[in-house]
């Protein structure tokens, strides 16, 4: 099949306004440059005239492709499957809502191809957005770059060019998007770039995503790194914590049994084992840590199904097919 050079991957939900006037600019900059490209236009579910817009903008012009869902369920699910989809060498994603502009494209792309990056993301040094996104934005920055070594100021920007390699062997799901950078690090995709974008307001509509994103994004940040760390030795986090638990229980166990024998034989006043918190605590720990144990137990045995050689990343080989 023929490639193209590029495919820039649009993720909308209800963004009517705004899908013209990106895709003329995104055709100009291309023209400009002499690319080939595509662009794939994933309708997440709009409940507004958007599909009918990507229909009319493809009919113009063969290298506008879309795809629609048949409801919505969220950016990180409309950029995997714009990713399965696109045949680019490089591959671009941006916002459809004109925050993103199409001319850091040709940059983004030499990037990638000339100085030899996995992924380039943007970085919206001066953002043209409200406080209320800014602070925290900064905090979750701050946070992922600690957790994840990679040195990005901008994790969550739309703007993003990759290899064609790492979009294929990505999995984006939930509300990963924040963090695909750290997904591609995982997968050994460690050459990770910033380059410096400009960055506008909102020009029509307004923001998808609401007060919850905080919330979501830092639950997610729990999971990611938990997951990253833990997916393929679950044991090493649950077997770990729960024999701990257990053994601290059975030393205090011992502890309150053995001095009641101790005091009863040599006649000094004893108290009933279930009179003593110690007692108690003993139960608890016991259970929690056979609960751990348990529960790191079936978690292995699931990794244990789904390591399956497929999910290992091959990026060469010699005298094999
Ligand atoms: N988007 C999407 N599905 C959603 C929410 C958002 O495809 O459920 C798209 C949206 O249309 C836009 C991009 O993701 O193209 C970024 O969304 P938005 O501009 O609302 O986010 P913000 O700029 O406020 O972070
Ligand atoms: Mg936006």
């Amino acid at each position: 099949m023929h490639k193209n050079n590029i495919s820039v991957v649009v993720p909308l939900f209800n963004e009517e306004e705004s899908l013209t006037e990106l895709c003329d600019w995104i055709s100009r900059v291309m023209q400009t440059h002499g690319f080939t490209y595509e662009v794939i236009l994933v309708d997440d579910g709009s409940t507004d005239s958007s599909w009918e817009i990507v229909n009319t903008l493809s009919q113009n012009n063969n290298n506008i492709k879309g795809i629609k869902f048949n409801r919505n369920y969220g950016k990180s699910a409309a950029l995997n499957t714009g990713f399965k989809k696109a045949n680019g060498e490089v591959v671009i994603t941006m916002d459809a809502d004109l925050q993103d502009s199409p001319d850091e494209i040709p940059a983004l792309y030499k990037k990638i191809k000339e100085e030899g990056y996995d992924m380039v993301s943007g970085w919206k040094k001066k953002r043209h957005d409200p406080i209320s996104k800014t602070i925290p934005s900064k905090f979750f920055n701050f946070v992922t770059r600690k957790i994840s070594g990679i040195k990005l100021h901008d994790f969550n920007c739309g703007l993003k060019a990759y290899k064609e390699q790492v979009v294929k062997n990505i999995k984006v799901y939930g509300e990963m998007h924040r963090y695909i950078p750290v997904i591609a690090k995982w997968n050994g995709f460690t050459k990770i770039g910033e380059q410096v974008v400009n960055h506008h307001e909102r020009k029509y509509g307004t923001t998808k995503f609401g007060l919850e994103r905080f919330i979501n994004g830092f639950l997610d940040l729990l999971s990611i790194t938990f997951v990253s760390r833990f997916q393929r030795k679950p044991m090493h986090f649950f077997g770990l914590l729960g024999s701990l638990s257990f053994f601290g229980g059975f030393a205090i166990t011992c502890w309150v049994v053995g001095l009641k024998i101790y005091n009863l034989h040599y006649k000094l006043p004893a108290r009933d084992v279930v009179d003593q918190p110690l007692f108690f605590l003993a139960l608890v720990a016991l259970v929690i840590g056979v609960q751990l144990f348990l529960t790191g137990f079936l978690a292995e045995m699931l990794a244990m199904k789904s390591n399956s050689s497929k999910d290992y990343l091959v990026s060469e080989q010699i005298g094999l097919d």
